[in-house]
């Protein structure tokens, strides 16, 4: 595994492999590997990619109250961790190499960034797109791999690459778990033993959520009651939100009768966690 931090490197490296015909594909991630990140490199590798892994704590992203300071961070970890699944090159660059100076230019997807994490994170989906947008003319891939744990997000990189004629593909991974049900994220590791305990709660009642839509019920507030309830009852989390919205379009539905996701997000302290499940009314159910 080749390892830099210099945008002409990951240029050169990547140019060489586009002319011997190899298909090239990026997972962007801020690092702290974990399985969930993994399984996107899985995936690059069965679509026999070149497999370019950034890890880049992405400032722009963060709200100034938020945690882009105590973000955990494990380069040497990481690289052993990105070199067993078979990342061909990890780009790591410093801030300088990817914000020389300030920046004004940036890429903003309205509309579906201000609902869900946007509301909450106001900047937050501008900053995502930027830096992916960054990440994609550096390295110029055929193929980008998203974790469906950030359900918006890959909407909002959909979109944007739709937008913008891109010329890639943007794919899906599932959302990686722990055995109890957690949704794998880097930032579980701030969770106290009992906070860690009662997140179960997230996924459970999203699986709460989806066995009443394949009972039959069709009412999103009445859902998104149903979910509250449960996680106020189980938990010491505090929501931030819970919704039933259209999958594709992230649009707000009241009557369920087409393929919806069910997102979550819940503060356990200072640690914000999020989950989702999307439910194919009509073809799963
Ligand atoms: P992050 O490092 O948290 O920015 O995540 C980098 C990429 O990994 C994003 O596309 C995430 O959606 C994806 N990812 C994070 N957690 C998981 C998970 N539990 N399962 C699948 N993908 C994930």
């Amino acid at each position: 595994m080749i390892r830099t931090g210099l945008i002409a490197e990951v240029r050169a490296v990547v140019g060489e492999e586009r002319q011997r015909g190899k298909k090239i594909a990026i997972v962007p991630t801020m690092g702290y590997l974990h399985r969930g990140h993994l399984s996107l490199v899985e995936e690059a590798k069965r679509d026999h990619a070149f497999v370019v892994m950034s890890i880049f704590v992405n400032p722009l992203q963060f709200g100034p109250q938020e945690d882009f300071g105590r973000y955990p961070r494990d380069l040497e970890r990481d690289s052993a961790l990105a070199a067993e699944a078979g990342v061909d090159l990890l780009f790591n660059p410093p801030l300088e190499e990817m914000y020389p100076e300030p920046m004004l230019t940036l890429v903003e997807v309205k509309e579906i960034d201000s609902v869900l994490c946007g509301r909450s994170r106001p900047g937050h989906f501008r900053g995502v797109a930027t830096v992916v947008t960054k990440l994609f003319n550096i390295v110029q891939p055929d193929l980008a791999y998203f974790g469906q744990k950030d359900y918006q997000q890959v909407q909002i990189i959909k979109r944007m690459v739709r937008d913008l004629n891109m010329p890639l593909d943007v794919r899906t991974v599932a959302i990686a778990r722990a055995e109890d049900g957690l949704a794998l994220s880097s930032r579980n590791v701030f969770l106290s033993p009992q906070q860690r305990a009662e997140a179960v709660v997230l996924n459970r009642s999203l699986e709460e959520g989806a066995a009443a839509i394949r009972g039959g019920e069709r009412d999103a507030r009445t859902l998104e009651e149903l979910i509250r309830t449960r996680i106020n009852a189980e938990s010491s989390g505090e929501i931030d939100y819970v919704e039933v919205r259209g999958a594709a379009d992230l649009k707000e539905v009241t009557e369920i009768e087409g393929p919806v996701v069910i997102a979550v997000a819940v503060r356990f302290g200072a640690t914000r966690l999020i989950d989702n499940k999307v439910i194919e009314v009509g073809t799963d159910v």
